[in-house]
């Protein structure tokens, strides 16, 4: 019994507590979460199923205000069932670390969620098909900020195919509701070219700069 309760009662004052909604919306919205995960780990929308070890789901903080999205997994992803934890995905690591987050504090999900042959790019049929899984996760998620990583996420998301020198250095909106959106250069890309690091810090800075305004 609550001690405000308890007081009441010595004071022979009749106290009714509230009962706790019965429907808690959020609590819906959670309970939604292991029906994509089930969703995804047996889907054959798309021919890439016959080749995984692992779907790729995604992890990280489910109530996160930031949601990275990357392009698919690699041989490592499939092989673990999780998302960017090769040696780009180190990289990605040390990025979201240097914002003063860590991967715990964001979520990391892909476009698709099985991985391609040899790793090549995702045909439009495939992430025709999987989109919906992102897009579920994205409203259940909720962010203030979308990162796309690299440019087919940009791409998929954005429904451009402008460069990514167009594309990255601004503030975009994903869907309806306009969800900011910034793109960044892949980590694979920023292994092959280091001095683009810089590029990637730059436009992160514009996020610091966007939420401090938001709030
Ligand atoms: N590259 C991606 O785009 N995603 C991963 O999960 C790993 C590498
Ligand atoms: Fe399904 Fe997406 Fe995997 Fe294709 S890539 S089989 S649509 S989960």
């Amino acid at each position: 019994m609550s001690s405000r309760l308890k007081t009441f009662q010595s004071l022979g004052i009749d106290a009714y507590q509230l009962r706790e909604a019965s429907v808690n919306p959020d609590s819906i919205q959670q309970s939604e979460w292991p029906m994509i995960e089930s969703q995804v780990s047996n889907c054959k929308k798309c021919s890439l199923h016959k080749g995984r070890n692992n779907t790729v789901f995604g992890d990280g903080n489910r109530n996160s205000d930031w949601f990275f999205i990357g392009e698919a997994p690699g041989k490592d992803e499939d092989l673990e069932g999780k998302p960017f934890i090769g040696r780009a995905g180190r990289l990605l690591t040390e990025v979201i670390f240097s914002m003063g987050l860590s991967r715990e504090d964001v979520f990391i999900a892909n476009i698709l969620k099985c991985r391609p042959p040899d790793n090549r790019d995702p045909k439009p049929e495939e992430v025709k098909q999987c989109f919906s899984y992102l897009e579920k996760q994205i409203e259940l998620v909720n962010p203030k900020i979308i990162v796309a990583v690299g440019r087919i996420a940009a791409h998929s998301l954005l429904g451009t195919d402008l460069p990514m020198g167009k594309l990255r250095g601004k503030i975009h909106g994903f869907g309806p509701s306009e969800i900011p959106t910034l793109i960044i250069y892949h980590p694979a890309y920023l292994l092959r070219s280091p001095s683009k690091k810089k590029k990637v810090w730059e436009d992160l800075q514009l996020v610091n700069d966007f939420l401090k305004d938001d709030s």
